[in-house]
C-alpha cells in the first residue's frame, strides 16, 4: 500500500518534507511516555511515526480513505494505534477523548481550509485535552495572538483565549511542505485553562455577543448589539451603562474582560434571551 498519490488540494494536503521542522514540532509537541496522543490529518505520516514512538496511546483522523488505510497497515502491529478513517468535523470528539481519564495531547497540522473550524470544535472538549501543537496559516496564528484594537483581533481571538494560553512558537516557511503553499505557516503552542480567563456566566451567551460585537466591524458596539438577537427584549443603552462599557465605541477594541462582563450580566438578567 503507497501513500504516494498527488496530494488533494481539496483536502489541504500540503504534506510536511523538512525533516528539521519536523523534529522542531515534536520537539515543541512535549510528548510524554503515557501520554494519549491525538492527531488529525496525519497525512502520508510526517509526524505520526514519531508520534506512535513517544506516545502511550495515539488516535488519528484522516479524512483521505487512501491514507486512512496506509495508517491503519502501517501500525497493523501495534495496539496502541488507532485510525478514525473520518472527517474530524462530523465525528464526536468528546466521545473519542473519553476512552480514557487522561487528557489529550492534540498534534496537527491543520488543512487549511478547515482550520477555524477545527478550533471551534477543540474548544468544545477543552476540558479533555493536556496541550496542543498545532501548524495553523500564519494569518491565523496572528489572530489568535492579537491584542485588542487590532486588525487581526476577531471572534477567534476572544473565544479561544477564553480557555487557552497561546503561543505563537515558530514559522515555518512555504518550502517545508510539499506542494508548497502561497504563504506561511506558524505552529502554535495552546495550554488549556483550568478555569475560564473571566467569568461569562452562559458560554453560549458569551460567543453569541461575541459574533455579534464583530457582526459589522465598522458599526459601533451599540448599533452591533441593536440587531442581536442574544440580547433581544434587553435595551443595549441599559446593558452597555450598567457595564460600564462605551457604546461609541467598536466591538473590536473590547477585551476579553469587558466581553465577559456583558454576557455575565446578560446571564444574570436576561437568561431566557439566548
Ligand atoms: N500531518 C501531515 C503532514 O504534516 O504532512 C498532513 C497534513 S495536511 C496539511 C492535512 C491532512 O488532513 C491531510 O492528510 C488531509 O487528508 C487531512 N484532512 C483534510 N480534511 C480533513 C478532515 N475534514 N478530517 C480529517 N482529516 C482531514
Amino acid at each position: 500500500m503507497s501513500s504516494n498519490r498527488r496530494p488533494l488540494k481539496s483536502l489541504g494536503q500540503n504534506f510536511l518534507v523538512d525533516q528539521n521542522i519536523i523534529e522542531k514540532i515534536i520537539h515543541s509537541a512535549n510528548i510524554q511516555p503515557d501520554d494519549a496522543v491525538l492527531e488529525i490529518g496525519p497525512g502520508r505520516g510526517a509526524l505520526t511515526g514519531h508520534l506512535a514512538q513517544r506516545a502511550g496511546r495515539l488516535v488519528l483522523i484522516e479524512f483521505d480513505h487512501a491514507l486512512a488505510a496506509y495508517h491503519r497497515d502501517c501500525h497493523k502491529d501495534n495496539e496502541r494505534v488507532t485510525v478514525i478513517d473520518a472527517d474530524v468535523l462530523k465525528v464526536d470528539l468528546a466521545a473519542i477523548l473519553s476512552e480514557t481519564d487522561r487528557k489529550w495531547n492534540v498534534v496537527a497540522n491543520l488543512p487549511y481550509n478547515i482550520s477555524t473550524e477545527v478550533l471551534f470544535r477543540l474548544l468544545e472538549v477543552h476540558d479533555r485535552l493536556s496541550r496542543m501543537t498545532l501548524m495553523l496559516q500564519k494569518e491565523v496564528g496572528d489572530r489568535l495572538a492579537s491584542p485588542p484594537d487590532c486588525s487581526q483581533y476577531g471572534v477567534t481571538t476572544v473565544l479561544l483565549g477564553l480557555w487557552f494560553d497561546i503561543r505563537r512558537n515558530f514559522i515555518v516557511p512555504p518550502g517545508c511542505f510539499h506542494p508548497s503553499p502561497k504563504v506561511d505557516s506558524a505552529i502554535l503552542n495552546f495550554t488549556p485553562l483550568l478555569n475560564p480567563r473571566a467569568d461569562v456566566g452562559d458560554e453560549n451567551i458569551f460567543k453569541y455577543v461575541v459574533k455579534a460585537a464583530f457582526s459589522m466591524r465598522r458599526k459601533t458596539l451599540a448599533n452591533c448589539l441593536k440587531s442581536a438577537e442574544c440580547i433581544k427584549g434587553v435595551d443595549p443603552e441599559l446593558l452597555l451603562n450598567s457595564c460600564n462599557i462605551d457604546g461609541r465605541r467598536r466591538g473590536e477594541t473590547l477585551s476579553l474582560e469587558e466581553f465577559a462582563r456583558l454576557s455575565l450580566w446578560l446571564t444574570e438578567n436576561a437568561p431566557s434571551n439566548a
